[in-house]
């Protein structure tokens, strides 16, 4: 068995989109670099350091992090997970669950879904 991802949705052109307009100055830097605690927490403990700078400091504190969405799930819905525990879960409950992938900056608070995804079992 083993977790695979389907129905992947890029966020991509919206980051994208952000970024640009966060340059440009139509945007404020606290509008997007707002992780709060739970997420920048989340983030070290759940989560993985990415081998790329953060678009908006550049430094390199960058992680990326899984958070885990179902009705059946919970308490667990709204959680982060690493992906042996998605694996578990997914397993466990007769329902897809939804998996968003996020990228947060430990430095300055930046925050952006990556991509969302239906994770399953096969
Ligand atoms: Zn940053």
């Amino acid at each position: 068995m083993s977790l695979v991802y389907r129905h992947v949705v890029s966020h991509r052109w919206e980051r994208a989109r952000t970024l640009r307009q966060l340059k440009a100055g139509h945007i404020r830097r606290e509008a997007v670099c707002d992780a709060d605690f739970l997420l920048r927490t989340a983030a070290a403990y759940h989560g993985y350091r990415v081998e790329r700078a953060c678009p908006v400091c550049g430094e390199e504190d960058l992680y990326e992090v899984r958070w885990i969405y179902g009705d059946k799930l919970g308490k667990r819905s709204g959680t982060a997970r690493q992906e042996d525990e998605i694996a578990r879960i997914a397993s466990e409950v007769d329902e897809p669950v939804t998996v968003h992938l996020v990228e947060v900056c430990r430095s300055c608070w930046w925050n952006h879904i990556l991509t969302a995804a239906v994770a399953g079992i096969e």
